[in-house]
């Protein structure tokens, strides 16, 4: 089986130095494993369009010399790898969970929603969709669709719980309870992430997701989409979080977060690779200092750890200015110019 991994993000205008992480590991699997690495364009929330973010993202992932080997190119061609240019797909699938019974029409408001949401906060219980439009029969919908905007929902499946393996977790259980019947498909027409998502990891054949912590709580549900279409999932790493020194996740209220930022600063691209590698994930011997290549060697999952890993910037110094003192003084010259 060939390996297919993907770093998906979403075009924010900048590249977080979370995101470069994500990308770098995604990147070093792919390499270690003669696997391939894809670039996919989670670009489904239409409120947050950003022009040219995706261009500006190719471009810094250039800079960094991270190549990857599916993907949009630069001057326009999108390709198959824009989620906005999916939606054909989305929808083909959609229908197929609507006549199962594994989705259904809401046509709740935003004011019933936030009623609800407050009322079940405040009676402390579990903050979800109460399935008021579960059982609307064709002919209601029918009628409700031709003035009323909706969403679709997907109907968590009756089992108990929902078990999972995760590579850096190990076994993980959640009681179906517990998860909200997520909105699939949005009032826009557009799918939500989680849709899109899992729907692109099966026909992109991604045997490997690797990504950030943050994303843990939407396995679940990305596991019972998968099971609803009789599909594989694919194997998940979630990746520790990243942390400033005061332990919190790490923000750009105590530092630079976009990497944009260090490059214009000055920092080498080989040393933000090498500071980022270390972001939780440590090597085999003592020794920190990697180039690209070595790491490309050096790297394995099983030395990911499971604790947020803090951004230390004096250690990302450190390890810059072990870089600079390597250059022979014309390119110095030349980066300082
Ligand atoms: N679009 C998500 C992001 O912005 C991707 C998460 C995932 O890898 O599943 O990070």
């Amino acid at each position: 089986m060939s390996i297919r991994l993907r770093f998906a993000p979403s075009p924010t205008g900048f590249l977080h130095v979370g995101g470069l992480r994500t990308a770098l590991f995604n990147y070093l699997y792919a390499k270690k494993t003669n696997g391939k690495l894809i670039l996919r364009i989670e670009d489904t929330d239409q409120n947050r369009k950003i022009k040219n973010a995706v261009n500006h993202l190719i471009k810094t992932f250039e800079k960094l010399n991270i190549k990857f080997d599916e993907g949009p190119i630069q001057s326009g061609n999108y390709g198959p790898y824009f989620q906005s240019q999916r939606l054909h797909i989305y929808n083909k699938y959609i229908a197929k969970l609507i006549d199962s019974g594994n989705a259904y029409y809401c046509f709740c408001s935003t004011e019933r929603l936030n009623e609800l949401r407050k009322n079940l906060s405040q009676k402390k219980q579990i903050i979800k969709y109460d399935r008021k439009c579960l059982n609307l029969n064709n002919k209601e919908i029918l009628k409700k669709k031709k003035s009323e905007s909706f969403v679709i929902r997907m109907k968590v499946s009756n089992e108990p719980e929902i078990t999972f393996y995760d590579g850096i977790r190990g076994k993980l259980s959640v009681k179906c309870e517990e998860i909200e019947d997520q909105i699939l498909i949005k009032g826009d027409g557009f799918p939500t992430y989680h849709f899109a998502n899992i729907i692109d990891d099966h026909h992109m054949k991604i045997t490997h997701v690797m990504r950030g912590e943050e994303w843990l709580p939407s396995t679940p549900k990305h596991i019972i989409l998968f099971n609803f279409f009789g599909w594989n999932p694919p194997k998940y790493y979630h990746l520790p979080l990243l942390l400033n020194p005061d332990k919190t996740k790490l923000s750009k209220r105590q530092g630079d977060v976009a990497v944009e930022n260090y490059l214009q600063k000055g920092f080498i691209s080989e040393a933000i690779l090498n500071y980022v590698a270390l972001l939780g994930w440590h090597p085999s011997s003592n020794n920190e200092m990697f180039s690209l290549k070595k790491l490309e060697k050096e790297f394995s999952l099983k030395r990911i750890q499971k604790s947020g890993a803090v951004f230390d910037i004096e250690k990302f110094i450190w390890i810059n200015s072990q870089y600079i003192k390597n250059i022979d003084v014309n390119t110095i010259a030349d980066l300082s110019r």
